[in-house]
C-alpha cells in the first residue's frame, strides 16, 4: 500500500506517518514546511518514507500507483491562521481541489481532515455530524472555518460526482508531543507558560469549553475510518468536556508551577462551547478514546521538557 499523507512534517500528520509506516504502509509525505517541521520526521529511518517539499496548492503527479490519500496540510492554530489568512484559504480549496485530482487520477481512496470549526460557535452542545453550524464567514476565523467547508463541500462534490471514495473525518482539539511550543494554541500555551513559571493566560473569563483528545487516539480514529466504508463526516474528539480555566488549573497542578492565572481578552469568535458527540464513531468504526486527560499531559509536559 502507497499513501500520501499531506502536512506530514505537521503534529498530527507526523503521527500519522508513524502509524502508517508501522501498518506496513510506504508513505510519501508532501510538505511546504508552512507550519510543520522536518524535525517531526527525523526519527524516521524507514526506507519505506520519502519527504517531498512540495506546496499542495501547486499540481503535482505520480506515475507509481498511489492507494491512499490523507490530506492534513493546513495552518491549524489560531494564531498560524490569522497570520497566514490566504494561504489557509488557498490550501483549503486549491490544496483539497488539487489533491481530489489526484485522488481522482490514481483512483486511490482519499481523506479530508476537517475540523469542528466547521460547526463555528455551536448553538447545540455536544455536536453531532448532523448539526450544520453557527460560522462568522467574515470573521477572522472564517478563514480557516469557510475553507475547511469548502474542502467538506468539494470533497462530497467529487464523490457524488465523479465516484471517488472519500472520508472526512472532523477533528476536535487534540494535543500531544510535537506540537510547537510556540503555536499559541492552549496547551502547548499553557504548559509552557507552566514550566517557565510565566503567568497563564486565560482569555476571557475562561468559562468557554473545549475537550481535549490525545493524538493517538485521533490518530487510531482516523485509521480506523479510512478503513472503514464510511463517506460521511464523522467526528473524533475526546468528549470529556472542561472549561479552559479549569483546564489552566489542571496543567498548573500537573507541573507543580508557582504561576499565577491572568485573564486577557477573549479573541473574536472565539466558540464558547465545544464537545464531540462521537455516537457514529464508536457505532461505525468500534472507536472511543482511551487516553485519559492527566496521562496525556503527563506525556505531552515530557516533550515540552526536552
Ligand atoms: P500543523 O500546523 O502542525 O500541521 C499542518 C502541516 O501542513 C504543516 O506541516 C504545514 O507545513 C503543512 N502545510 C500547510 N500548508 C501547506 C501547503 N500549502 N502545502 C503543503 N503543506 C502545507 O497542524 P496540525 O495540528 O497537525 O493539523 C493538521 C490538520 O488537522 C490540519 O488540516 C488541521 O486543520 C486539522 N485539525 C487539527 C486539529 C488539532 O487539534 N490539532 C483540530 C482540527 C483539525
Ligand atoms: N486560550 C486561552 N489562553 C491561551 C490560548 C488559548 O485561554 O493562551 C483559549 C482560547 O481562547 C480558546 C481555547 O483556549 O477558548 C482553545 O484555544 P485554541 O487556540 O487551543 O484552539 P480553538 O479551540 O480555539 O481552535
Amino acid at each position: 500500500m502507497r499513501s500520501i499523507v499531506t502536512g506530514g512534517a505537521g503534529f498530527l500528520g507526523s503521527h500519522l506517518c508513524d502509524l502508517l509506516l508501522e501498518k506496513g504502509h510506504e508513505v510519501i509525505c508532501i510538505d511546504n514546511l508552512l507550519t510543520g517541521n522536518q524535525r517531526n520526521l527525523e526519527h524516521i529511518s524507514s526506507d519505506q518514507f520519502t519527504y517531498i517539499k512540495h506546496d499542495v496548492t501547486k499540481p503535482i503527479y505520480f506515475g507509481d500507483k498511489i492507494h491512499y490519500i490523507f490530506h492534513l496540510a493546513s495552518p491549524a492554530s489560531p494564531i498560524d491562521y490569522l497570520e497566514l489568512p490566504i494561504q489557509t484559504l488557498k490550501v483549503g480549496a486549491l490544496g483539497t481541489y488539487n489533491m481530489l485530482g489526484l485522488a481522482k487520477q490514481q483512483n486511490a481512496r482519499f481523506l479530508l481532515a476537517s475540523t469542528s470549526e466547521v460547526y463555528g460557535d455551536p448553538l447545540v452542545n455536544p455536536q453531532s455530524e448532523t448539526y450544520w453550524g453557527n460560522v462568522n464567514p467574515i470573521g477572522p476565523r472564517g478563514v480557516y472555518d469557510e475553507a475547511k467547508r469548502y474542502a467538506e463541500a468539494i470533497t462530497m462534490a467529487y464523490h457524488r460526482y465523479h465516484g471517488v471514495d472519500t472520508r472526512i473525518v472532523r477533528i476536535f482539539n487534540t494535543y500531544g508531543p510535537r506540537m510547537r511550543a510556540n503555536d499559541g494554541r492552549v496547551v502547548p500555551n499553557f504548559i509552557s507558560q507552566a514550566l517557565n513559571g510565566r503567568d497563564i493566560t486565560v482569555y476571557g473569563d475562561g468559562s468557554q469549553t473545549r475537550s481535549f483528545c490525545y493524538v493517538s487516539d485521533l490518530i487510531d480514529g482516523i485509521y480506523r475510518l479510512i478503513m472503514s466504508d464510511c463517506t460521511d463526516p464523522v467526528n473524533i474528539g475526546n468528549p470529556a468536556e472542561m472549561s479552559v480555566l479549569d483546564f489552566a488549573k489542571v496543567i498548573i497542578e500537573i507541573t507543580g508551577s508557582k504561576s499565577k492565572i491572568i485573564h486577557e481578552d477573549l479573541p473574536v469568535d472565539d466558540p464558547k462551547v465545544r464537545r464531540p458527540d462521537i455516537s457514529k464513531a464508536k457505532e461505525l468504526l468500534g472507536w472511543e478514546p482511551k487516553v485519559e486527560l492527566k496521562e496525556g499531559l503527563r506525556q505531552t509536559i515530557e516533550y515540552f521538557m526536552q
